[in-house]
């Protein structure tokens, strides 16, 4: 997320707009996380909730206490490196909760040591807020934020169509590029797990990118159908939920209380659902809701106009 400020009009204005039926959903227990997420409801909940798919992959929520965008990061150990993706929101103290989390590794399995490296999905405020908490951490490496940096770091040389591997000590995740929603988005797949995780390209709410950037976002998500096709991808688990579990039924970005919200995993099919949903804009983007995301195409100054068929406001508008 992130553009949510310019579009405080524009959501209440998605409140009235009729849900299409596109993906049959329902709201039966998650079978990853033995919890459901918390929510907010809570005034004293903890600023992290940390559940864990298995001893080695481990996901944080930052709270919505904390935050409206209740970002989702990813920590996941291999036996020489340990890989954290994204790192929320400022204001909080993320550095202190990953050290535990890693004293917590080591004592487990009896090492000593273990470098980390802090990569991002992109480089927008809610996923990049708490590098400089991990600036002076021995041992660390933090990726920059633009395709250039990535890329770099990688060893990428033909961004955004080559996807690279990359090896944490006997676990690989392989990185996609795909920029759309932000010129340095990527998604990482890890193969121990089948989990592709998605950033802000994919995950149960609004899917933004700039009208003129719709090519971009549709190829992105041409190259992750095609991943997805070649490898077991399992779930694919973004970095928001914005969803409500009823089919359609979004939260209000601002609220801090979400009971009832989607689960936060989606499965491989939703892909085929947002490439369906693109064509059918037939290169005349507009917002569209679907029961588990939607498709939200904004102008890059969005001041007087509003959605759904604001990139298309020359033409036909009134
Ligand atoms: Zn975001």
């Amino acid at each position: 997320m992130q553009y949510f400020k310019l579009f405080v009009a524009s959501i209440i204005t998605l409140a009235v707009m009729s849900a299409c039926a596109a993906v049959d959903t329902n709201n039966s227990q998650s079978t990853l996380f033995s919890q459901p997420w918390n929510n907010g409801e809570n005034v004293n909940e903890p600023a992290f909730h940390v559940q864990q798919i298995d001893a080695n992959t481990l996901v944080i929520r930052q709270s919505l206490r904390t935050t409206f965008e209740a970002p989702f990061m990813y920590l996941i150990f291999g036996d020489e490196k340990a890989l954290l993706i994204d790192t929320g929101v400022k204001g909080v103290n993320l550095r202190a909760e990953i050290d535990v989390q890693i004293k917590n590794w080591l004592t487990k399995t009896g090492r000593d040591t273990l470098s980390l490296i802090v990569m991002h999905t992109h480089g927008h405020g809610d996923h990049i807020g708490g590098d400089s908490g991990f600036e002076d951490r021995p041992n660390t490496v933090v990726i920059g934020h633009s395709p250039e940096e990535v890329s770099a770091f990688f060893g990428i040389t033909d961004w955004p169509t080559q996807t690279v591997i990359f090896d944490l000590g006997n676990r690989e995740i392989e990185l996609l590029p795909t920029p759309g929603h932000h010129a340095s988005h990527a998604m990482v797949f890890d193969k121990t797990t089948g989990i592709l995780f998605s950033g802000d390209v994919v995950y149960p709410g609004r899917l933004y990118f700039q009208c003129s950037k719709m090519q971009e976002f549709k190829s992105s998500i041409d190259r992750v159908h095609i991943f997805a096709n070649t490898y077991n991808v399992n779930w694919l688990l973004g970095g928001h939920i914005e969803m409500k579990a009823q089919p359609g039924k979004t939260f209000n970005s601002q609220q801090t209380s979400r009971s009832g919200e989607h689960l936060l995993e989606l499965p491989v099919s939703i892909i085929t659902e947002i490439q369906a949903g693109l064509s059918k804009m037939d290169g005349a983007p507009r917002v569209v809701e679907f029961d588990e995301f939607i498709l939200f195409p904004h102008p890059a100054d969005p001041a007087g106009m509003s959605p759904p068929n604001w990139c298309n406001a020359g033409v036909g508008h009134d």
